[in-house]
């Protein structure tokens, strides 16, 4: 398809990255205007979206919940599922008759999405409404792009990859947790992701400029961060520097906030020393995401996942031996191409083993481009619904089981706001990452509390403040 305004959303893998300042433009043209951003997706996503407000209130904005009363709408897109596709397009259309009753309305699209060619290109033909398109390399881009709108579409997705921005001005969601980017990508390839192709590859933060963001946090009295990546252990491989994931984790740590997370491991690049600095240091805490995918390891090959259902076990038990008490979650597809009821079985059977304390699961959706798009699908769709049914009773029960250990027993909760389930109760997370729900503590939101745990379901524990424990 020829589109002479466009760069091609194709990546390059042998830029070099440079690592720069951000662009954090400032300009009081848009003062007393309003911004709505709608983000789709990960955690990597929302942290952008913090980055993407950061650059519109430079610029004079202010956040409104309202989509009426907005001047400029964001949407921060996600291309890990086709439905996600689906939803954007249909709030599209809302922005769309509102631009009828609102010329002047900007209207921009970025995130994932764009970054996929056949994206972009449909968004330059059929819908020429929206005002700015930018992929994720371009985040750095949009304040510029904004101020030199001029009502004809702007399309950033560049044909190479991003550099790595430091000193950016995040607006950031809460005040009592943060997200810290280590890395920007992925270098695995999973053939069923897309991830690689729409973020590019692996590109690690010096970690001075993260040990500096972290101190930064502390000093402003957050008492949680999150080290986030695509792959976070895999952090440093492509630096020309002595250190890695442990390292840095092991660094970050003895800055002394008090809870540290980290999300999403690969089981391949889990190493002993990370292990070893997870159990040495009181405030990393014990809870690990470690994605499963599959328990047959035909299917984990045709995934290109790089370990086996054997391996992974082995690895589970070690971080279950070494770190006492930790709770792990996975993410598991059910219905890859070529799994058959033996493939299933045997991932059920993971489960039996490993008994985690919850999981993701997913049906699995071909991303087009992706190098498992192009086997054959041949599992009907019924098969596939009752395949997932059967694995989330299996997992929920576990949960349920492993909550049901924490009745009778007191938690330290780190107290994060008002919880849905009750006028007067506020919701928090325990070390190990469970949900709990406590009656009358408003006057802790924001600090760490004991909670004593009254009851337990399968995805939240129920709890009473019982002596209060330490207080930013
Ligand atoms: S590790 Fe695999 S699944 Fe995760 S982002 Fe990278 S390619 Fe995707």
């Amino acid at each position: 398809m020829n589109l002479p305004n466009m760069k091609q959303a194709r990546l390059r893998t042998d830029k070099k990255v440079e690592f720069l300042d951000a662009n954090n433009i400032k300009s009081d043209k848009f003062k007393n205007k309003k911004y709505f951003i709608r983000t789709y997706g990960c955690q990597m996503n929302v942290h952008d979206s913090e980055e993407i407000k950061g650059i519109l209130e430079n610029l004079g904005f202010r956040e409104t919940t309202s989509l009426e009363e907005a001047d400029i709408i964001v949407l921060n897109t996600c291309a890990i599922r086709e439905n996600a596709h689906d939803k954007v397009f249909g709030f599209l259309g809302r922005c769309k008759h509102l631009k009828k009753e609102n010329p002047n309305l900007i209207i921009c699209i970025g995130g994932c999405m764009p970054q996929e060619e056949s994206v972009a290109s449909l968004l330059k033909e059929k819908y020429p409404f929206v005002n700015i398109v930018f992929g994720t390399h371009n985040i750095n881009d949009l304040g510029k792009m904004i101020l030199e709108e001029n009502k004809k579409q702007q399309i950033e997705v560049y044909s190479i990859e991003g550099n790595v921005y430091e000193h950016m001005d995040y607006v950031r969601d809460s005040k009592i947790t943060a997200w810290v980017n280590i890395m920007y990508g992925c270098d695995k390839f999973c053939t069923y992701c897309i991830v690689p192709f729409t973020r590019g590859k692996q590109r690690s933060r010096k970690m001075e400029d993260i040990l500096r963001e972290v101190k930064d946090l502390k000093e402003k009295g957050y008492l949680e961060i999150t080290l986030l990546g695509q792959n976070v252990n895999a952090y440093g491989k492509d630096l020309e520097e002595e250190y890695d994931f442990a390292t840095l984790l092991e660094n970050v740590a003895k800055i002394g906030i008090p809870r540290i997370r980290f999300v999403t491991s690969h089981p391949w690049d889990f190493t002993d020393e990370m292990i070893n600095v997870i159990a040495e240091h009181k405030n990393i805490m014990p809870y690990i995401h470690l994605p499963l995918q599959s328990g047959s390891s035909k299917i984990l090959k045709l995934m290109g996942r790089r370990y086996t259902k054997e391996e992974y076990i082995t690895l589970y038990n070690k971080i279950k031996k070494r770190i006492p008490g930790v709770s792990i979650t996975t993410d598991i597809i059910v219905g890859f191409p070529n799994e058959t009821d033996e493939d299933f079985k045997e991932t059920l059977d993971v489960v039996n083993t490993c008994k985690f304390d919850g999981a993701f699961t997913f049906i699995y959706s071909p991303r087009e481009g992706t190098p498992a798009s192009k086997i054959k699908d041949t599992i009907p769709m019924e098969v596939k619904e009752n395949r997932l049914h059967e694995l989330n009773e299996l997992i929920n029960s576990y949960s349920l089981k492993h909550n049901q250990e924490y009745i009778g027993k007191t938690e330290e909760v780190l107290v994060l706001g008002p919880s849905e389930k009750g006028e007067n109760k506020v919701y928090g997370y325990t070390k190990t990452m469970k949900l709990v729900n406590i009656d009358d503590a408003k006057d802790d939101i924001g600090k760490l509390i004991n909670v004593y745990i009254t009851d337990a379901k399968s995805f939240s524990l129920d709890g009473k403040k019982e002596v209060f424990i330490k207080n930013n």
